[in-house]
């Protein structure tokens, strides 16, 4: 008999190995250190391991961590001040952001991490911008992290412009933060027995240079970090790009060699056909966003047209001031309810299919098939548990038919997550986490977005922001 660190038992395991979900109805996983050493059923597992700590599973579900491939974590100190208008990038969030400093969207980073892995998440793709100072925050909370520094050369008023028009880059601009993103990635690859792994984001094809994307690319590949990039994601994209180089974006990066499997193509909002089977052939999987783009300007990226060309599709929440949520087991449910609505067809998107793009598929779309993403033995002990003694988790059954999954996708909120284990360690206990003091954040970031709010107050756009003349007129 062998003492581990942490023993689960008696749950309903939901390991997602095999083709589906890979369910063991009454199963146990033992953990010793930073990884799952068995899973099995109870009275297996319980032969060979005891636990320094144990966790009755009883009506509870043992599952991996889920994994939101697409964040901005800095966004959430905008929290609910960009949505309901029409040009959310340039008259919504780049005037409203122009307001926070680093420490704002720092504290404001910290808010949104807790509030995912509260929810269940334990890995995210996080690109921000001063990455090398935010990064502390993964560190610190204890999340699996793919941090990336947002690279870009506009200027800072560029919302000012026509949105149409090509963006004049500032090469200094895009130097220092590509600067900022090597700092990051020679200090925090792989820290923590490679709990964050670094990776570089240009912010698209329209807001670098050729000559800093090649710059970007050639770090990247050299080292073997992964890149991130927002593809296709609105027409204006296109438009700039097509008045630079005669040609759309999608062409322009396949060209270029900026697919490929180590590259993570967000949105793809506005791909053809042909688009969508030049992304699947470089081998580069999509981020879905689907509550996002929903919400900002009503759109369904083209997932399941890319599923059905054969690519890998993986599920990102993007940023609170569109979103509004960083949750995964929302983001799980809009992906689902939105695609059936596209195809009026509600065979589309299965609870089964969105649960494996939230873990195992993304796992797959980060290149870490091997450590996340699926309870297995010899995997990163990233697992959490989700208590289904719920009314809208009732009632729970397992044979001859199983609705494990499907309310975990259409009920669960996230709320039910009891615990949290990243990398070994309890994250959250009990729904508490164990990192930081939640409340002392929370009153901080209420506080930075005070500061940022008086900056707002003299802003010289301030007239043309609708959430202003909203406030203005009482509506809100
Ligand atoms: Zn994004």
């Amino acid at each position: 008999m062998k003492t581990v660190d942490l023993l689960i038992m008696n749950g309903i395991v939901v390991t997602m190995e095999g083709t589906g979900c890979g369910i063991i109805p009454d199963g146990a996983v033992a953990i010793q250190g930073n990884d799952i050493v068995a899973v099995g059923p109870t009275a297996d597992v319980l032969k060979e391991y005891d636990g320094h700590r144990v966790f009755n599973a009883k009506n509870k579900v043992v599952m991996p961590g889920l994994i939101d491939c697409h964040a901005h974590s800095c966004d959430a100190i905008a929290r609910g001040t960009a949505q309901d208008i029409s040009g959310w990038m340039y008259k919504g969030i780049w005037p409203v952001l122009s307001c926070s400093d680093v420490e704002g969207k720092k504290i404001g980073s910290m808010v949104h991490l807790a509030e995912s892995v509260l929810g269940g998440t334990t890995t995210i793709c996080d690109m921000v911008y001063d990455s090398d100072t935010i990064v502390e925050n993964h560190v610190q909370l204890g999340v699996r992290g793919f941090v990336s520094e947002m690279i870009h050369s506009m200027p800072p008023d560029v919302y000012k412009a026509d949105e149409n028009a090509p963006i004049e880059h500032d090469a200094s601009i895009g130097n220092r933060r590509f600067q900022t993103g090597r700092k990051m990635v020679e200090q925090y690859n792989g820290y923590d027995n490679g709990r964050i792994t670094c990776m570089l984001g240009p912010q698209a094809i329209n807001m670098c240079s050729l000559e800093l994307m090649d710059e970007i690319y050639g770090y990247a590949r050299k080292n073997n970090v992964g890149i991130t990039i927002h593809v296709s994601q609105g027409d204006r994209e296109n438009v700039q790009i097509e008045r630079r180089f005669h040609k759309r974006a999608i062409p322009l990066l396949d060209e270029k060699g900026y697919l490929g499997p180590d590259v993570l193509c967000v949105h793809l909002t506005c791909a053809t056909p042909e688009e969508i089977a030049t992304v699947v052939k470089s081998g580069s999987p999509m981020v879905l966003c689907s509550t996002s783009l929903a919400i900002i300007g009503g759109e369904i990226p083209p997932a399941s047209e890319f599923l059905a060309a054969g690519g890998l599709v993986a599920l990102g929440t993007d940023q609170a001031p569109g979103n509004n949520r960083n949750n995964m087991f929302s983001e799980m449910k809009m992906s689902a309810l939105l695609n059936k609505c596209k195809h009026k067809q509600g065979t589309f998107f299965p609870a089964w299919q969105v649960l494996r793009m939230a873990t195992v598929d993304a796992a797959r779309a980060l290149r870490k098939e091997k450590e996340i993403g699926s309870l297995r033995p010899g995997k990163k002990a990233d697992v959490i548990i989700v208590d289904m003694q719920y009314p809208a988790l009732t009632p729970i059954l397992l044979s001859p038919i199983r609705n494990i999954i499907p309310n975990l996708v259409y009920s669960a909120n996230g709320s039910e997550v009891e615990t949290v284990i990243i990398n070994g360690k309890v994250v959250v206990d009990d729904h508490q986490l164990t990192t930081i003091d939640l409340k002392q954040t929370i009153a901080d970031a209420n506080a930075a977005a005070q500061r940022f709010c008086g900056r707002l107050e003299h802003f010289d756009g301030l007239d043309q922001l609708p959430l202003a003349k909203w406030t203005r007129e009482g509506l809100y």
